[in-house]
């Protein structure tokens, strides 16, 4: 069985355990390519919603961002920008809670 890695976390997967990913178009929006994806990775992208990711994972994009390129942190940016205001607080409240930073907290702010 061919061996594959998902696109999202590197873990091995096979035919049998990928789910495939409708990326960068999802598939409710005409997607037509995909890439190998966990069954994990899928549920966090396409079936939790954000405002439940645990707190960790909202702390790791914050230190993430200055790894990133300055346009994939645009990209990014804006995307967190577009977010719904409810999605954006409740990230923003973990974030503060967690670090008790107020600085962390105006990445999501929109003024
Ligand atoms: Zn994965």
């Amino acid at each position: 069985m061919k061996k594959e890695y998902c696109f999202y976390c590197d873990a091995k997967i096979t035919k049998v355990s990928s789910v495939g990913d409708h990326f960068p178009i999802s598939k409710m929006w005409g997607g037509k390519i995909t890439v190998p994806c966990c069954e994990s990775c899928h549920d966090m992208k396409d079936r939790v919603l954000l405002e439940d990711w645990p707190v960790s994972w909202c702390v790791k994009i914050i230190d993430d961002f200055p790894k990133l390129s300055r346009e994939t942190r645009l990209f990014l940016a804006k995307l967190i920008r577009l977010m719904p205001d409810i999605q954006k607080r409740s990230i923003a409240k973990k974030i503060m809670v967690r670090k008790n930073n107020k600085s962390q907290y105006s990445l999501f702010r929109d003024d």
